[in-house]
C-alpha cells in the first residue's frame, strides 16, 4: 500500500490523500478546497496527474469523508470518468445547500449534474474499489454525516480519520465503533486541526446547549449565527430555545435542511418538525411578544431581520478565526457581527485528548498528521 498526501500535511483544509495498491488500484480520499486565507497565501493549484488534469485517468474513485468545502470543494476538478463517492445523507444535505436560492449564483449546470451523479455509501456497507476495501465509520463532527475510513489492501490496514471529535452529542459512539470495526492498524492518517488553535478546555456540545438556554432566557430576541449544515449545533439551539420558552424560527433554506434531517433521524433530539416555525411576516407579532431564537447566516435576509429587531442579542456560534482581518473574504461577515456579540462555540474537531484516545484504540505503527498547522505535536503520540 502506498500513501501520498497531496495537500494537507501543513495546513488546515484542502486535503487530498492518495492511496495505491500494489496491483495499481488508486483512490483519492477527499478533494478539498483551501481555506480562503490559505488560497491567497500559498496560491496552490491542485494538480494531480490522472485525477484533476486532462491526462488519461489514473484514479479509480474519489471517496469524500463529509460535505465540508475543505473536503469536497474541488469535486468539479475531478475527471468526469472517475466516480465520486459520498455518504448518502451527506449527498442530500449538500444538494439542498447547492440548489437553494442563496447559493444559486455559485453552482453552474455542469457542476450540478456532477453532484447529482455522486455515488453514495452507507454504514455498515463497505465499498470495494479494485483490490482496495473501504469501511466507512460514521463519526461525530460539525458536519452531520461525517466518516472515518478504514482502508484495507495488500494485507495492510489504514485508518483515515477525516474530521472528527469526541465532545459532541454523538461523540460517545466513536471509540466503541473503532474497537468494533477497526482494531489495530498499520497506519493512521489523523486530523489535527485544534492543535494550533484551541488553548482552552473543550466545551461539550451539551454544555454549550446549557449556556445557550441561559442566554435565551435572559434575552428576548436572539439571533444565532451558525452554519446551516451544523446539525448538532442547530439541535442544541433548538433544545435550548424550547427550554427557554422562545419560538425557534428558521428561514426557508434552514427549514428545508431540518425537514430532511427530520425524515432520517432516529433520535428525538434530531427531530425538528413541529419544533420550529418557518419565518413569515405573519409571525412577527408572536415573535415580538414571546421572544425568539433564529439561526442566521451572512445574507440579506439576516440583515433585514436584524433591522426589524434592533434590540437583539447576536450570538456568534462559529469559528472566531473568520472574524480576523486577514480573512478578507469574510469582510461582509465581519461587518455583520456586532462588537458586543456573545461568542458561543465549540470546535467541530478533535482536541488532543480525543486524538490520544483514537491513537490508543488503533495503536498505529505509523501516524501521518493532516489537516493541521502543528503536525509536530503528533511526535509523542505513538503508544
Ligand atoms: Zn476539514
Ligand atoms: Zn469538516
Amino acid at each position: 500500500m502506498e500513501v501520498i498526501i497531496h495537500r494537507g500535511t501543513h495546513q488546515i483544509g484542502g486535503c487530498v490523500t492518495e492511496i495505491k495498491s500494489k496491483k495499481g488500484t488508486k483512490i483519492a480520499i477527499d478533494i478539498g478546497e483551501n481555506l480562503p486565507s490559505m488560497e491567497k497565501k500559498e496560491n496552490i493549484e491542485l494538480n494531480v496527474a490522472g485525477l484533476t488534469n486532462n491526462e488519461a485517468k489514473a484514479f479509480d474513485a474519489v471517496i469524500i469523508t463529509h460535505y465540508h468545502g475543505d473536503h469536497i470543494g474541488l469535486y468539479n476538478k475531478v475527471l468526469a470518468e472517475i466516480p465520486i463517492y459520498i455518504g448518502e445523507v451527506s449527498k442530500e444535505i449538500y444538494k439542498i445547500v447547492q440548489e437553494s436560492l442563496e447559493f444559486a449564483n455559485v453552482i453552474d449546470e455542469k457542476d450540478w449534474e456532477r453532484v447529482k451523479k455522486f455515488k453514495t455509501y452507507k454504514i455498515p456497507n463497505k465499498i470495494k474499489i479494485g483490490d482496495i476495501l473501504i469501511t466507512p465509520i460514521e463519526v461525530d463532527h460539525s458536519a452531520f454525516n461525517a466518516h472515518m475510513l478504514k482502508i484495507e489492501c495488500d494485507g495492510k490496514v489504514l485508518l483515515h480519520t477525516g474530521d472528527f471529535r469526541l465532545h459532541g452529542q454523538r461523540g460517545k459512539s466513536v471509540i466503541p465503533a473503532l474497537e468494533k470495526y477497526v482494531g489495530k492498524v498499520d497506519c493512521l492518517i489523523c486530523e489535527g486541526t485544534t492543535l494550533s488553535r484551541e488553548k482552552e478546555p473543550t466545551l461539550t456540545e451539551f454544555q454549550l446547549q446549557d449556556k445557550a438556554e441561559k442566554i435565551f432566557k435572559d434575552n428576548k430576541y436572539n439571533f444565532v449565527y451558525c452554519s446551516c449544515t451544523n446539525i448538532d449545533r442547530l439541535a442544541a439551539v433548538k433544545e435550548a430555545s424550547k427550554k427557554a420558552n422562545r419560538i425557534f424560527v428558521c428561514d426557508v433554506v434552514q427549514a428545508k435542511i431540518l425537514d430532511y434531517i427530520d425524515s432520517i433521524a432516529r433520535s428525538d433530539y434530531y427531530k425538528f418538525k413541529g419544533k420550529y416555525e418557518e419565518y413569515s411576516y405573519k409571525l412577527i407579532d408572536e415573535m415580538k411578544s414571546k421572544g425568539f431564537v433564529m439561526p442566521i447566516r451572512n445574507n440579506n435576509f439576516a440583515r433585514k431581520m436584524l433591522k426589524i429587531f434592533p434590540k437583539n442579542k447576536f450570538i456568534y456560534s462559529n469559528w472566531e478565526g473568520y472574524l480576523k482581518p486577514e480573512f478578507e473574504e469574510y469582510k461582509t461577515l465581519q461587518e455583520l457581527v456586532p462588537k458586543d456579540c456573545i461568542f458561543l462555540h465549540t470546535s467541530g474537531h478533535a482536541d488532543i485528548d480525543a486524538i490520544k484516545k483514537v491513537c490508543e484504540t488503533v495503536s498505529p505503527e505509523v501516524i501521518i498528521p493532516i489537516h493541521s498547522e502543528a503536525p509536530e505535536v503528533f511526535d509523542n503520540m505513538r503508544a
